[in-house]
């Protein structure tokens, strides 16, 4: 399992520092924005964001727009500039350059895909359809495993959470089409319109893939079958959070008597995983009932469960047909787009996906400045700082737990900007024999670097969970790292013409999101080394919890739509990670104006100036079907509630903006979190 804790829809906002400036300086804060007709206790999300909100209506492409989507337009605007231009010119077979060009103009190369068709998977399909046996179903999993094709569950090498210097072969629950069990079990209209929904995208691609239409509805019921019962044995996306339960270390030769049903020599030495001495199982449940679907189900519906995984992750980069057909359903119905990117958003994506680091080198020469670099590690400094005043103000966190915990602070490692060292490519070929085939060699040469690099080797502290260019940020717990890529790092987030207050309530929340997620209910579990271990005094860990508790509850009592709730226990870490960001940030803004005091402007106070740059953070439109889809998935809240489900337990805001019992957002203050 992957431990990367995204801030998400990012942002990112100004700067410190600038206030030693000569020049005029702004307050960051666009009037127009706001939607001064509502009262700031009321709603305080209209009150600062209604004029954006207003004025930027969603593209038929996005399932939800809003600042962190701009940043990201702009980002791809800037990539296309640069990939087109390497695309437009000559270079030596095998470089770098060649590569991206390449597969850059294969993806726009809408005729050569429209005339192949599926033939880029055929051969694959047919080998598929030829087994008869139910002893060649798992080895030919295996041989799709190999191209990137994951059925049944999934695999990864990374930290192991109780050794954090030292990788760990994983296997975890996976197969499923849909991601999230939910989408399998639930009975709400919504949710089942999205079964039958899939049910006939299943139907229509085998048939795209010339099989007739009953053969094809036959083997989608087989699909559903088989990941319903995967579905009804994993664990949810909030049962997937608690690092202790989802950790079953042992020696191979236990895997192999305890989850006999497995042919794991073939599927190590079909992935070159031989040298494996320990792994963990991540979650047993899930593994058994695919022991128990190989020995059960029939070989004909197994056929077609791997035909499906093969033809499903393939469906986006064949022809404009099987293209149109993924997006109706993984686009439209499951999150409410209405119309599909443009084919060179497309193509930048791909490039992105198999050359990231490639585009991110050229990216950052261009684009990052060094003087950006600085300035972020001056700001994380303060932030720091900040955080370590916080936990020493804290009450209810005995002077012994404090003190280890002041230790994990001062031990973060910090990424700013890009990597110091950068993937080499050269081991890649990119060739004009099919899209498809491209990205499964590139598949492959991701998995033989990933064993290579790791399988019984040390955690190299300095490789990067996101390119240069993404747009977000994240801290990773077993390396105790933050991390904040030169994407998110420019303007309108990283913005220098900005004051302190602006700077601090957006940029500056954002790190301190980020540093907080070390000391979330998850976080806090990992020692400063990375280990899972509990650090925690007797008694802190209760009084953690019990504050912890009451977010949890404050969220699951939100609506986000008349007929659905927030999901108070999977959105915990991300909540808590807001409440400390806007403490901590709040806390920085304090003592940078101690030496660079602010005054009123634009009609605000500075510390009001904080909150609507938090605020506008999380400017966004929304789709109503993509609302239910993040609020089974994602552990981040909706926009709209990481303002007006955060900013209730901050005292400060009630002081900024006189908020009072008369006002809807009150909360009375024994009811409020507590814990930064
Ligand atoms: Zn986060």
């Amino acid at each position: 399992m992957k431990f990367k804790h995204l801030l998400l829809s990012v942002p990112l906002a100004s700067m410190t520092l600038v206030s030693c400036k000569q020049q005029t300086v702004g307050t960051g804060i666009d009037l127009a924005n706001l939607d001064q007709t509502v009262s700031a206790g009321n709603d305080f999300y209209q009150f600062a964001t209604g004029g954006w909100r207003a004025t930027h209506p969603i593209p038929a492409e996005y399932s939800r727009y809003g600042s962190f989507e701009v940043l990201y337009e702009n980002n791809n605007k800037q990539l296309r500039e640069l990939i087109e231009t390497v695309a437009s010119e000559k270079h030596a077979v095998g470089s770098l350059e060649q590569k991206i060009g390449d597969l850059y103009n294969m993806v726009m190369d809408s005729v050569k895909l429209n005339k192949e068709g599926f033939e880029p998977i055929r051969a694959d399909l047919e080998m598929i359809e030829a087994i008869s046996a139910r002893g060649d179903v798992f080895p030919m999993m295996v041989n799709l495993m190999k191209k990137g094709v994951r059925g049944y569950f999934s695999f990864y090498i990374g930290a192991d959470i109780k050794d954090s210097k030292q990788n760990l072969l994983e296997f975890n629950q996976g197969g499923l089409s849909l991601g999230e069990k939910g989408y399998y079990i639930e009975t709400d209209s919504a949710t089942m319109a999205i079964r039958d929904g899939f049910n006939l995208y299943m139907t229509d691609l085998f048939k795209m893939c010339g099989y007739p239409e009953d053969v094809a509805a036959d083997k989608a019921k087989a699909v559903l079958e088989i990941e319903t019962r995967i579905a009804q044995s994993s664990r949810s996306a909030t049962e997937l959070r608690d690092p202790e339960s989802n950790y079953h270390k042992m020696s191979v030769e236990d895997l192999k008597k305890d989850f006999s049903g497995i042919d794991w020599d073939t599927l190590f030495n079909g992935i070159g995983l031989t040298a494996a001495k320990e792994v963990s199982i991540g979650q047993p449940e899930a593994i058994h009932e695919v022991e128990n679907i190989l020995a059960e189900v029939s070989v004909e519906e197994q056929k077609a469960y791997m035909q499906w995984t093969l033809i499903n992750l393939a469906s986006s980069y064949l022809s404009d047909e099987f293209r149109a057909r993924n997006f109706e359903f993984y686009g439209r119905i499951l999150s409410g787009k209405q119309q599909d990117r443009p084919r060179w958003k497309r193509s930048v994506a791909t490039v992105e996906g198999v050359l990231g680091e490639g585009v991110g080198r050229i990216y950052v020469e261009k684009y990052f400045p060094a003087e950006a670099k600085e300035r972020m590690i001056n700001l994380v400094k303060h932030l720091q700082d900040a955080l370590a005043e916080r936990i020493q103000e804290q009450d209810w966190m005995s002077e012994e737990t404090k003190k280890v915990a002041l230790d994990k602070l001062s031990a973060f490692y910090v990424k700013i900007g890009y990597p110091d060292k950068w993937r080499d490519y050269s081991g890649l070929t990119i060739t004009d024999d099919s899209f498809w085939a491209n990205l499964v060699r590139s598949n492959e040469f991701d998995l033989k670097h990933m064993v290579e690099t790791k399988l019984n080797k040390p955690v190299d502290r300095e490789e990067w969970f996101m390119t240069p260019q993404t747009v977000n940020a994240y801290y990773n717990p077993t390396t105790n790292e933050i991390c904040f890529p030169a994407g998110i790092l420019q303007p309108p987030f990283f913005n220098m013409e900005a004051d302190d207050a602006c700077n601090f309530g957006a940029i500056g929340v954002v790190i301190g999101h980020e540093m907080t997620h070390g000391f979330d209910d998850k976080g806090r579990q990992f020692d400063k080394n990375g280990n899972l271990t509990d650090w925690w005094a007797p008694g802190d860990s209760e009084r953690f919890d019990e504050r912890a508790k009451v977010m949890k509850e404050f969220f699951d009592n939100i609506n986000v739509l008349p007929d659905l709730k927030a999901n108070g226990s999977l959105t915990l870490g991300e909540n808590l990670a807001d409440h400390g960001g806007l403490k901590v940030a709040y806390c920085a803004l304090q003592n940078a104006m101690k030496e660079n005091p602010l005054e009123t402007k634009d009609g605000f106070t500075p510390e009001q100036r904080f909150f609507l740059a938090y605020a506008n953070l999380w400017a966004s439109n929304i789709r109503e079907e993509e609302m239910r889809r993040l609020t089974k998935v994602d552990p981040h809240s909706l926009g709209r509630w990481r303002v007006n489900g955060a900013l209730p337990h901050v005292d400060a805001w009630y002081d900024a903006f006189g908020v009072t019992e008369q006002d809807s957002m009150f909360i009375p203050k024994e009811q409020r979190v507590t814990i930064w």
